[in-house]
């Protein structure tokens, strides 16, 4: 009797224990789901609506779950095979200490970091007030006129200003020039990224570029060797030739350097990384592009901009192109989506932190060491390439260069590679004399040390006299106010206050998958032993990452069937370019390099048809059918009349309208039949990890999105990582990255500048899958897909269902992870539109779900695994409520111009008016739900007006008077 009321051990240790921290519905939640979905069980839910056809055939093999402290110490062991040594590799990656008031209220703080790019305007105006000031930022230390809100790495940044130069410029040319003295990596990308498109690159002294019959030419100021050349001779070259002129700049060097938009420049590119982000083994960091006036409309990646609200008061919003690719398509120029907001707001807030003084007084420190450095090599008989610089410089060491790598190594630091005579050393924020005095140590060999006594006196920079900068930057209040701690951390504070992050509400977004991004998850991506190693470190100083590497791709090889993963892409869009080129290189392989039509169903999103006329490919669009399947007929049709040039089809599984198309292994097999590969788009693997596997029922490439499915937070639109993933005969065409000497010859070419892309996210994965366990994870899909259906259940009557997949007793019909709410009847009937109720939750205090994707007119829900069910029936309750008040302007009894939901959001501002002229009272607009009275989010400004604000495009910071 008493023996059999011990509780086993094994159950004590609850191994398993975060599965229930990362789903937010438990047994009794689930019971009263299924009672309203109609459903026996949660297995019986997802049999009934997967088809049979496609179910895994095994579970995945995958290691236990383990509670969150043994993960964190497995990986803590997994870290410390990594060798974190002081850089002086520079090559685009260095040294920054990031200001903790930063690092914990922004880099590991929730309300910034699990914030949804800022679509709705009027709960994100803390974030978009930070990106104004990235672009702020940029523009003045760039001196060009107009600056985009992030772009993915420098190098990617680089190859869009190819593109961007080559749609804008007026040259018939078709070849790049790239300095000799640009960064390899970037080098690297531009290469990949020209060849689809028909350009040659060609590379040459910086000199040369005016010689050379090119649309555009591209600069890096300072040089990779660390040459600080005039550009101005080399832009009027290049503008001679009726070229254009693109500078990739570090913008530490622009405080003290004459900057590239007052030399001629045309587009400036570079990184914001040592702006207070780790190296990370190569990322994530904001990238920026900058260009002239005149290519405003023509930049690609998002823009934030200042318009105004209903009230009239100013207000930030996304401007112009800010969903180019769901515009225009195919016929889109660049396919970035998820771009790097955080690192972007962290490199901003940096800037306002230090100010005007303090960067360039940051920049100065490093200008001196390296004039300091280069005087003591002198004296102990160094001689450098250059004799300018701002942070780097190379040492001409002959017959010495491995011993001298050797030696540094030894001492603790690595050195780059910069030929087989010479050594590159860049300095950087971190620098102190110790370290020059190491330095030196390293290439006296046993002579006696140089004398600081003439350092100390302060030391001419190596900045020749006509490039020093005159110009003021950053002249702005915000730049020149938030310098004490105190006054930071409040700044940060305000600004996170007016924005609605997943640490406030559920984010129902369709199809981006806002689930819970745990603490444990984040912990580790600032452990040094993560966050301080540069990219093209010794492989052997590397381990960590290469275990890292390898047990992540293990694992998501389990969950997608596949047999070969590269996580370079670093978000999806750059998974898919990159599934789209191993497809070519297949082809080409079998000689059969013709092939180039890429079908694509009219209900993708829109970075897949960008994708495709990135990588050269002919878009063919196919139909679908009333049911949101893709149309088989129209399809075949279409595989028979392209059969000969036939490349791929793209699809999209559960497809984007949510719906699991039974007929999917068939589709496969027919575009094989004609010769052509199956890219399945895996932004809605949450529907299916665990429960199918689009390897195994006939993809063969997809991308995945670790920032949807495996946790990492979305940051506010980035950073993301999108792993390619394909089947056994394409593992030989994943993408190579030469410049960090690995890839064969087979393989394409790199996709981003750093070889494991934004490495120092994907600890986040790792953490998730390893608490989860194969059970955990197919566990979270099952529920995923439950939480959709009661949802659906819940508001299919009141509301309707766009698509369903029309299982018999199912109530709403039954869909996979996510379900489509149709307000175009309401419209009719009402004249309130799909935004309108977008903008009425914000009242009830939630972020909308997708507005008008797939569908126009439409709202597409996806609650994902990690809301308790409290949290799905506050969200119901919203809906319904508004339901009944789009009743009561169908019923007349308000106005169809003037209601709660035209007149949504409701700023406190506006309610406290002396004056109340609307047809319902204030505290129908206030609280709606007497829930609200407890919980109240306000937002900042009222309906912002897109209209004005594109006729008005104003992007950089809003000037002091209207600050207030
Ligand atoms: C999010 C998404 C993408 C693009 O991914 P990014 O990481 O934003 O580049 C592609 N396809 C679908 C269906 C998506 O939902």
């Amino acid at each position: 009797m008493l023996m059999s009321a011990l509780t086993p051990l094994s159950d004590l240790e609850a191994r398993d224990e975060f599965v229930a921290r990362h789903i937010g519905v438990d047994a009794a939640d689930e019971g009263r789901m299924l009672s309203a979905i109609g459903a026996a069980s949660r297995a019986a839910l997802v049999d009934a609506i997967v088809p049979r056809s496609i179910a895994r055939g095994s579970a995945m093999s995958l290691p236990p779950a383990v509670p969150e402290a043994q993960a964190l110490s497995e990986l803590k062991s997994l870290a410390a095979r990594n060798r974190v040594l002081r850089s002086h590799i520079g090559q685009g990656y260095y040294g920054t200490h990031t200001p903790t008031v930063i690092l914990r209220n922004v880099l590991e703080n929730p309300s910034w970091y699990t914030a949804y790019t800022p679509y709705q305007a009027e709960i994100s105006q803390g974030r978009m007030e930070a990106l104004v000031n990235f672009q702020t930022m940029v523009c003045d230390l760039t001196g060009m006129a107009i600056a985009n809100a992030s772009m993915l790495d420098e190098a990617t940044a680089a190859a869009e200003a190819m593109t961007l130069a080559a749609r804008v410029g007026k040259s018939k040319s078709s070849t790049f020039f790239v300095a000799d003295d640009v960064l390899p990596q970037t080098l690297e990308v531009v290469r990949t990224r020209a060849r689809p498109l028909g350009m040659t690159v060609v590379t040459g002294p910086a000199d040369q570029a005016g010689q050379t019959d090119c649309f555009a030419a591209l600069f890096q100021y300072p040089g990779v060797n660390g040459q600080v050349r005039d550009l101005r001779p080399l832009t009027e070259a290049v503008h001679a030739r009726g070229a254009l002129a693109v500078v990739a700049a570090d913008l530490l060097a622009l405080t003290l350097l004459t900057p590239p938009g007052e030399q001629g420049a045309d587009i400036v590119v570079g990184t914001t990384q040592r702006f207070g982000m780790p190296m990370g083994n190569g990322g994530p960091h904001a990238a920026y592009m900058a260009t002239r006036d005149d290519f405003k409309r023509s930049l690609p990646g998002r823009l934030v901009g200042v318009s105004v609200d209903a009230h009239g008061a100013p207000a930030y919003r996304l401007a112009l192109q800010t969903r180019e690719q769901h515009i225009r398509r195919e016929k889109a120029t660049s396919n970035i989506c998820t771009a790097q907001v955080l690192p972007a707001v962290v490199a901003s807030m940096y800037a306002v932190y230090h100010g005007p003084q303090g960067l360039k007084r940051i920049a100065q420190r490093v200008a001196s060491f390296t004039a300091v450095l280069a005087q003591g090599l002198a004296s102990l008989g160094w001689a450098t390439t250059h004799d300018t610089a701002f942070d780097t410089l190379e040492v001409r060491t002959g017959e010495q260069t491995e011993a001298l790598l050797a030696a540094a190594v030894a001492a603790g630091m690595n050195l780059r590679r910069a030929s087989a005579s010479t050594v590159g050393i860049s300095l950087d924020e971190t620098t102190t004399r110790e370290h020059v005095q190491a330095l030196w140590q390293v290439f006296a060999q046993g002579r006696p040390l140089p004398s600081w006594d003439t350092a100390e006196k302060g030391v001419a920079p190596l900045i020749p006299q006509a490039l020093r900068r005159t110009s003021p930057y950053l002249t702005h209040p915000v730049f020149n106010t938030h310098h004490s701690e105190t006054e930071m951390l409040r700044y940060l504070r305000s600004l996170s206050d007016k924005d609605l992050a997943l640490d406030r509400t559920m984010i129902p977004l369709g199809s981006c998958t806002m689930k819970l991004n745990a603490t444990s998850e984040m912990i580790p991506i600032t452990w040094p032993e993560f966050a301080h190693i540069h990219p093209f470190a010794p492989q052997d100083q590397l381990q960590g990452y290469v275990q890292l590497n390898e047990q992540l791709c293990a694992w998501l090889s389990q969950a997608t069937g596949y047999a070969g993963i590269s996580l370079q892409p670093n978000a999806g869009s750059q998974g898919e370019y990159a599934g789209l080129l191993i497809i070519q290189a297949y082809h080409e392989a079998r000689g059969q390099g013709h092939r180039n039509i890429c079908l694509i169903p009219e209900s993708a999103h829109g970075t897949n048809p960008a994708s495709a006329q990135m990588a050269g490919m002919q878009v063919v669009v196919t139909k679908c059918d009333a049911d949101g399947n893709v149309d088989l007929d129209d399809l075949r049709a279409k595989c028979e009349q392209h059969s000969e040039r036939l490349a791929c089809v793209m699809i999209t599984y559960p497809s984007t309208y949510g719906v699991f198309e039974t007929r999917v292994k068939e589709l496969c097999e027919l575009v094989h039949a004609h010769g052509g590969r199956v890219y399945v788009d895996g932004a809605n693997m949450n529907a299916l990890v665990g429960v199918a596997a689009p390897g195994e029922f006939g993809g063969d490439v997809s991308h995945l999105n670790l920032h949807k499915t495996f946790c990492i937070p979305h940051g506010g639109g980035g950073p993301g990582v999108g792993p390619v993933c394909v089947v056994a005969d394409l593992v030989p065409f994943l993408p190579a990255h030469r410049s960090a000497g690995l890839g064969s010859e087979a393989q394409v070419g790199a996709v981003s500048a750093a070889p494991l892309g934004n490495a120092a996210v994907l600890p986040i994965s790792w953490m998730y899958m390893r608490m989860m366990g194969a059970e955990g994870l197919k566990a979270a899909t099952e529920t995923a897909i439950l939480s959709a259906n009661y949802i659906a259940a819940r508001l299919d009557g009141p509301y309707e269902l766009h698509f369903s997949s029309n299982v018999p007793g199912i109530k709403g019909g039954g869909v996979a992870h996510e379900c489509i709410l149709d307000l175009r009847p309401l419209k009719e009937s009402s004249g309130i539109t799909a935004e309108d109720v977008a903008k009425r939750l914000i009242d009830y205090g939630f972020h909308a779900p997708t507005l008008s994707f797939p569908v126009a007119g439409t709202l597409m829900v996806e609650p994902t695994e990690s809301e308790s069910l409290a949290e799905l029936d506050r969200f119901v309750e919203a809906m319904l409520a508004i339901r009944e008040e789009i009743a009561k302007v169908e019923r007349g009894e308000w106005p169809r111009e003037d209601n709660p939901l035209k007149n949504a959001p409701h700023t406190a501002e506006s309610l406290l008016k002396a004056e109340w002229n609307h047809a319902y009272t204030r505290e129908e607009a206030a609280y709606p739900l007497a829930s609200l009275r407890r919980q109240k989010y306000w937002p900042p400004v009222g309906r912002v007006d897109n209209v004005y604000g594109d006729r008005n495009l104003f992007c950089s910071c809003v000037p002091l008077s209207e600050y207030q």
